[in-house]
């Protein structure tokens, strides 16, 4: 049941891919398992997906033993500095960086790992009230900031766009954001690549690789809705 699902999802990035122009290699497919079990995440390991993505530190912690050494953790929610010791020597990316602060704390604890960790800038695109990220005319100063901080590395940005029935509604926003990184990336600040883009979820990855996603976020689309009451 799950493969069939990955079957479909894989599919209509193929397409998306193919509309745009692109190859179906400019886009990772990150399978998002977040309240999922092991056993679920283990079968979509064997269709051949190594990149996970969960926005808890705490599950990231307790899945990673858990899973194949080769397992591709993306941390992709909220992260509070105190919690940042469960995934620095287990997560391959931080998706959501959006404060000097937080930016600082990962850098401390990669240099004591001995490790660079590759991070994402957070923008909230639409400026909703509820969601996490920098406003977008914020972004190139936070990554100014952040760019000369030992044991980090920003490679692009990440968003989330606003929960919508239709997909379309979120095209604007993809495409301010494809804008925002590539005047960004002109800018050629040192230590800083803006080769991601981390956009699209469930909802509407579709329109975001039209768009210019490198990386988009499936997590019902694979592995089905989630259930918080367990
Ligand atoms: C949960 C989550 C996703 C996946 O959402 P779906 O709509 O289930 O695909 C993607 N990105 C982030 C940051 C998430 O928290």
């Amino acid at each position: 049941m799950l493969k069939e699902n990955l079957l479909i999802v894989e599919e209509k990035v193929v397409q998306a891919c193919a509309r745009a122009g692109r190859n179906r290699d400019e886009v990772l497919l990150i399978a998002v398992s977040k309240t999922k079990p092991v056993e679920m995440i283990e079968e979509i390991y064997r269709e051949g997906i190594r990149d996970f993505g969960e926005n808890h530190p705490q599950e990231i912690r307790e899945k990673f033993p858990q899973l194949p050494a080769d397992v591709r953790w993306h941390m992709i929610g909220h992260l509070q500095t105190n919690k940042i010791k469960y995934i620095i020597e287990r997560a391959c990316m931080v998706h959501s960086v959006d404060s000097f602060h937080l930016a600082e704390a990962i850098s401390k604890a990669a240099v004591k790992s001995n490790r660079v960790m590759p991070v994402l800038v957070e923008v909230n695109m639409a400026g909703e009230e509820s969601k996490f990220g920098v406003a977008p005319q914020e972004t190139e100063a936070l990554i100014r900031q952040i760019a000369p901080l030992p044991g980090i590395r920003v490679e692009g940005l990440m968003t989330i766009a606003p929960y919508t029935d239709n997909p379309e509604d979120n095209r604007i926003y993809f495409r301010e954001m494809k804008k925002l990184n590539v005047d960004i990336g002109a800018k050629n600040i040192d230590n800083v690549s803006m080769r991601h883009l981390s956009m699209g979820m469930t909802g509407d990855y579709e329109v975001a690789i039209e768009e210019g996603a490198t990386m988009v976020r499936v997590g019902t689309g694979i592995f089905g809705a989630r259930s918080y009451a367990v």
